[in-house]
């Protein structure tokens, strides 16, 4: 038996069951054997593999939205740059690459890094080496010296612990939701079970408008993380000018149903099937991310299609000019663009959306501020 599996139905057995979000928490990032602290993910040889690392082109045009978010604020004279969850790295270096067609705004950038695994954080430090501004690391959002940020992260949203609700007594609303839970069978295995009681009054306020819709036996998912993060970045852009972009995959509704995975080496495999061993993810809902932005007064884009928003940013022209530079590198390169942008790849799947502070207008590559 794994460690990790072991420790969990140790702790199961003492203690009780757990939620879904404190099983992701300890899979994810235990720090002696979480998934994230024990290793490099990502590329063709981990377990999955993201935008930035599909493709050069994509940091790069971040870059390019990036440049334009400091020129909308004026072009202060110092910037927060902030990544939350950086991978390998491997964006910011393109992102700064971009960033070197103005030589005020690289001397305006502090690059500030979030990262929760130490092995990861390694990673980061050697891919930025070389970075043309300063580079630090910082535990959360409340860290980071206050001024004009521009805050970005792709795929980070959707490794924050979900919670499961399933409605049992749709009459009820939302009285009638249940949480589902990290249990052990007959035979000591992990598998989910349901709590007996409603969840808390504290809980069912949060809950999305779309949960009104809810059939008996649909499951519900909520990411309480995702909130505490709005509500960081609602703090920072009460005092400065700022920009959030978070690239995620999810629907632009509320949707019902299980999504919670488990990656290995590119393949789905049973969520209990290797704690601690395999990535987790559950997708994006976009639509409680707006919810949640108004409840906060955060002013928030509507979310557009990663397609939309790419070509809006000049994907295409960047490919075209690549090819031209890189002959060789012609058909992979219309490779990697059909992957970023196709309807059957990422293209639609994959969505943006923006948070800012009220002094800014509506950031390039979107269609409409949310109301
Ligand atoms: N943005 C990168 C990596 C995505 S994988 C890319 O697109 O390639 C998710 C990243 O978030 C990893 O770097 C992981 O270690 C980090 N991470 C996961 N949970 C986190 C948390 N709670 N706080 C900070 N970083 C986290």
């Amino acid at each position: 038996m794994g460690h990790l599996l072991s420790r969990i139905t140790r702790q199961i057995k003492a203690e009780g069951p757990i939620s879904v979000a404190e099983y992701m928490t300890l899979c994810l990032l235990d720090p002696v054997d979480g998934y994230y602290p024990t290793r490099d993910p990502l590329g063709c040889e981990g377990d999955f593999i993201t935008a930035p690392e599909i493709s050069q082109m994509f940091g790069e045009v971040i870059g390019l939205w990036c440049l334009q978010c400091w020129k909308d604020m004026g072009s202060p004279e110092t910037v927060q740059l902030i990544e939350l969850g950086p991978g390998r790295g491997i964006m910011m270096s393109d992102i700064l690459r971009a960033a070197q067609l103005d030589k005020g705004f690289i001397k305006a950038l502090r690059v500030s890094l979030i990262e929760a695994s130490a092995a990861l954080e390694a990673v980061q430090g050697q891919t930025l080496a070389n970075a043309p501004c300063p580079v630090s690391w910082a535990a959360d959002l409340s860290k980071i010296d206050s001024g004009p940020s521009i805050i970005i992260g792709n795929e980070f949203l959707d490794c924050l612990p979900i919670r499961q609700f399933i409605q049992k007594d749709r009459f009820a609303g939302r009285k009638g939701w249940q949480e589902r839970l990290v249990m052990l069978d007959d035979q000591d295995r992990l598998s989910f079970g349901i709590s007996p009681a409603p969840i808390s009054e504290t809980m069912q306020s949060t809950l999305p408008n779309g949960q009104d819709d809810a059939k008996n036996d649909d499951l519900l998912e909520i990411c309480p993380a995702a909130l505490q993060i709005l509500d960081q970045i609602k703090a920072r852009f009460g005092t400065h000018s700022g920009r959030a972009l978070f690239i995620d995959y999810g629907p632009d509704s509320t949707e019902f149903g299980d999504t919670l995975q488990a990656l290995k080496r590119h393949e789905k495999v049973g969520v209990f099937s290797d704690p601690g061993n395999t990535d987790l993810t559950a997708r994006v809902d976009f639509a409680a991310l707006s919810e949640s932005a108004k409840l906060l007064n955060l002013a928030a884009t509507l979310p557009v299609m990663q397609r939309e928003f790419l070509s809006k940013l000049g994907l295409e022209m960047r490919a075209v000019a690549l090819s031209r530079a890189k002959a060789d590198s012609k058909a992979k390169i219309a490779r990697q663009l059909h992957r970023l942008t196709d309807s059957t790849e990422m293209g639609e799947l994959f969505k943006a959306i923006c948070f800012q502070s009220d002094d800014l207008a509506l950031p390039l590559g979107f269609k409409d501020m949310a109301r």
